[in-house]
């Protein structure tokens, strides 16, 4: 049936912080709006760390598109390709692969990006990553097997050491704060529950360059060094992963790392969709948009966060900036329509924020640099109100609570 609406046909790809905040700014009774995005739900990536050792639950951070914006069409679907000059989308449905298309008057690219394997054989096949719920969930279910296999009758001792190693690849802080809730759960939790095991478990992060959390201010960097050297996690720099089998990793420098588990959290790349558009990329394959954010040759097609650049200012791939151009194009959107004057797009950076293990944080502010036990106060009451609904907010509430009293859960299913 073809649509009989009259108002403005507008197109989100992708249900991430950037498309999600331009809903939360949007006057939804000037467009037509439909979502385009494989996953049919927000997930709030900060908090995607604790839910791999059950800290807090995976349904407490996320938040179903149509249940948080009813006023917008969705569809559960991948957009494969778009044509800029009719302008219409292909999209593939994620549920049955059913193919269809949809035309639009403006387009709001919002796709992110996926896991970057850097050509590293046996990473797709060997490694877990950390992005979606999905994943969250196989790492905790991986964690729980490693435990039980180690537990089985006449497991020798090698091979206890290697089912409870647990290693990360990337010193980022999606890296960094899986190592720190993994030491949690390990110290709180799974030693009261295979006493035998305990000194059998290593956590061990490897990281390329020379430093870890490089984003991060240099004092905090070497604080949270300091932290994980007390708490026996392995921090070995310099250590370039050049292949990884079943059950061992091999550095560069020929070192063989025996491991239970590796998680991969080395950077992103972009996503097929964005890979196969012709239009202006930089040297990560981002796209390039202007202060407004639109593609320079399409005035009707704008892009932002993960997948997006703008040319004069290099901005980190973070929630907040995706966040604020989110927030900004929604009410760009509006005040164009109505014909009011629209202002380029200004970034304000807040800091940066990280958990790094044992009630201790680190906050990379303007004025402050904290880190400790007040700053990991700071750092749940700052995740706790940036939760996009009330619900989120008293289940990630309960969660923490839950945790403080009874631990963490083991249960696999
Ligand atoms: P995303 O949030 O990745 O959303 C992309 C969306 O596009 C997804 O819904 C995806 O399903 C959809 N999509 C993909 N392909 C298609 C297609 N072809 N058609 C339609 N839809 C498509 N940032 C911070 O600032 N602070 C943090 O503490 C922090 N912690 C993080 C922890 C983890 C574990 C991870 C993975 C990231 C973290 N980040 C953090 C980074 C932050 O999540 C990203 O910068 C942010 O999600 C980018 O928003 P986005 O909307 O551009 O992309
Ligand atoms: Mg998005």
């Amino acid at each position: 049936m073809p649509s009989t609406s009259t108002k403005h046909r507008l197109i989100l790809l992708g249900s991430g912080f950037a498309a999600m905040s331009v809903l939360r700014t949007i006057d939804p009774k000037l467009f037509d709006i439909t979502v385009i995005s494989p996953r049919n739900h927000f997930l709030f990536t900060p908090l995607l760390p604790s839910t791999t050792v059950g800290t807090v639950e995976f349904r407490s951070i996320i938040e179903p598109i149509r249940a948080a914006y009813p006023f917008a069409a969705f569809h559960q679907a991948n957009c494969t390709s778009i044509d800029l000059t009719a302008r219409s989308i292909a999209c593939e449905s994620a549920i049955d692969k059913e193919q269809f298309s949809l035309p639009f008057d403006s387009l709001v690219l919002a796709v992110g990006t996926i896991n970057n394997t850097f050509g590293v054989a046996g990473v797709e096949q060997y490694a877990l990553y950390l992005k979606e719920v999905a994943d969250a969930r196989a790492i905790r279910q991986r964690i729980i097997d490693c435990f039980e296999r180690a537990s089985e009758p006449g497991i020798p001792d090698s091979e206890k050491h290697r089912l409870l190693h647990f290693v990360v690849v990337g010193g980022g802080p999606t890296g960094v704060e899986f190592a720190a809730e993994m030491h949690d759960f390990v110290i709180r939790d799974l030693h009261k529950l295979y006493p035998a095991l305990r000194s059998f478990i290593r956590i061990t992060i490897l990281e390329a360059r020379a430093q870890i959390l490089s984003t991060f201010d240099q004092v905090l960097g070497a604080y949270t060094v300091r932290h994980f050297h007390r708490q026996q996690i392995e921090v070995l720099t310099g250590s370039v992963v050049i292949n990884i089998d079943a059950d061992r990793i091999t550095l560069k420098n020929g070192t063989e790392i025996p491991f239970g588990m590796v998680v991969w959290a080395t950077g992103t790349g972009p996503t097929p969709l964005i890979k196969s558009l012709n239009a202006q990329k930089d040297y990560a394959s981002r796209l390039i948009i202007d202060e407004f954010l639109r593609l320079k040759e399409h005035r009707n097609i704008y892009a932002l966060g993960d997948c997006s650049v703008i040319e004069s200012q290099n901005l980190p791939a973070t929630a907040q900036v995706a966040e604020q151009q989110g927030k900004y194009l929604g009410a760009a959107l509006t005040a164009r329509t109505l014909g009011k004057p629209v202002q380029p797009f200004r970034y304000r950076h807040y800091g940066m924020l990280a958990y790094i293990g044992s009630e201790r944080a680190l906050a990379d502010l303007s004025q402050v640099k904290g880190r400790g036990y007040s700053t990991y106060l700071f750092w749940r009451s700052a995740y706790l109100t940036r939760l996009v609904s009330f619900k989120n907010k008293i289940l990630v509430l309960f969660d923490w609570m839950k945790t403080a009293v009874f631990g963490r859960d083991i249960s696999r299913f």
